[in-house]
């Protein structure tokens, strides 16, 4: 069987990356079109970026209104500007949210239209010259062919696909990740890890994605929690911003699955961070997922390195459920009560939020498929006393 594999044309990997920016930026756009967020004005991140610029001549504007997961009305906002400010080429610099509203500005600038109206096509014709700088180590969004998109009139994530989404170019700089607080730490981390152990297990697996997969989850297991206590330990911060990166190669290769499917929903109705909404689901959902192909789940322990010698499958397994379970409680994962979730409001959307995790695509990607019913028992899960 053949496949296809996708990754960015060119990345900048490494302390002191974002410096490189411009050698690689040149002859590719006469005005660049930032799309930040408020923090990062705030912490002066993009104050490097754009002192960087000036350095090489580069003009700019900012557009600094991502403070959240992106919206229609963010994107639409963000095209005007982009559009009236005569720019020829974008930098997303931020988390997961500047970069995925990037990508749609980018997009939505050259095609027009609704947004809506291209969630089931393939994106194929170019964006300007795209450039996406991470400064959080999760998402991925710097590496792949996916952007989402809440539609803010039906409380729902827009998923948009196509290889012309993937920027041109991904500077992976760790030292732009030093400054993230705990929580989001241990949030962004969780979201790249259930990006790898969602790629490796899924039907759309492929040999090549599977590399960047295990060794992802390996860095991740190894290196999150003294990132977690200890932010400024730049060798944590090299590696969990090295295992984002492949952990997002390794899904635009191979898919999501269950969680991510799952997540969603949580995240456009509850107004959760992603990672928190996967971290909350990851071992609720694997418990579901196991059966449907233990040997990749027993892989996944093994190089997790949570296996003793002759272990079966079955062990193995066990060992996986039950460390991630520990590994979330060390790292204060909260729970939907924490998170000012009303029970009650909850259950009354569990059908709706099925619905629209099936609609997803994502579960069938899964090896054991749920059903709605599944989904739906899944999510009471959630719940300590379901
Ligand atoms: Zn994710």
């Amino acid at each position: 069987m053949s496949s296809v594999f996708l990754m960015p044309p060119k990345m900048i990997t490494g302390s002191g990356a974002i410096s490189k920016l411009c050698e690689h930026l040149r002859g590719k756009g006469k005005k660049a079109f930032i799309v930040t967020d408020g923090s990062m004005i705030k912490f002066k991140t993009a104050g490097k970026l754009t002192a960087i610029l000036e350095q090489a001549g580069i003009t700019y504007e900012i557009y600094a209104e991502v403070n959240g997961e992106p919206t229609d009305a963010i994107v639409a906002k963000g095209v005007q500007h982009f559009k009236q400010a005569k720019c020829d080429c974008i930098i997303a610099l931020g988390g997961g949210s500047p970069i995925d509203a990037a990508k749609a500005i980018g997009f939505m600038a050259s095609s027009g239209g609704k947004i809506r109206s291209f969630m089931k096509t393939e994106i194929t014709s170019p964006l300007p010259y795209f450039v996406a700088i991470p400064t959080t180590a999760g998402t991925g969004s710097e590496v792949t062919q996916f952007t989402i998109i809440t539609d803010t009139g039906k409380n729902e994530k827009m998923l948009l696909k196509g290889p012309a989404l993937i920027p041109q170019l991904a500077v992976i700089d760790p030292d732009l990740t030093l400054t993230i607080p705990p929580h989001v730490t241990v949030a962004t981390g969780l979201d790249a890890l259930t990006h790898a152990i969602e790629a490796y297990t899924s039907r759309k697996a492929q040999a090549l994605a599977d590399s960047f997969a295990l060794s992802a989850i390996k860095r991740i297991y190894q290196h999150l929690e003294t990132a977690y206590r200890d932010g400024g330990n730049l060798e944590a911060r090299q590696q969990l911003s090295l295992a984002a990166l492949e952990a997002g190669i390794a899904f635009n290769n191979s898919s999501v699955t269950l969680v991510h499917g799952m997540s969603r929903p949580i995240g456009a109705l509850f107004h959760i961070a992603h990672g928190v909404s996967n971290a909350l689901l990851l071992t609720r959902c694997l418990e579901f997922l196991v059966p449907g192909n233990p040997a990749r789940f027993a892989k996944i322990a093994d190089v997790m390195g949570i296996t003793g010698p002759g272990r079966s499958e079955e062990e193995a397994c066990n060992a996986l459920l039950r460390d991630l379970d520990h590994f979330c409680k060390v790292l204060k994962v909260p729970a939907l009560p924490d998170l000012q979730v009303e029970k009650r409001q909850f259950y009354n959307h569990l059908t709706k939020m099925a619905e629209d995790a099936l609609a997803s695509g994502s579960p069938a990607n899964a090896f054991r498929i749920p059903g709605q019913q599944d989904i739906m028992d899944i999510y009471q899960k959630l719940w300590p006393d379901h």
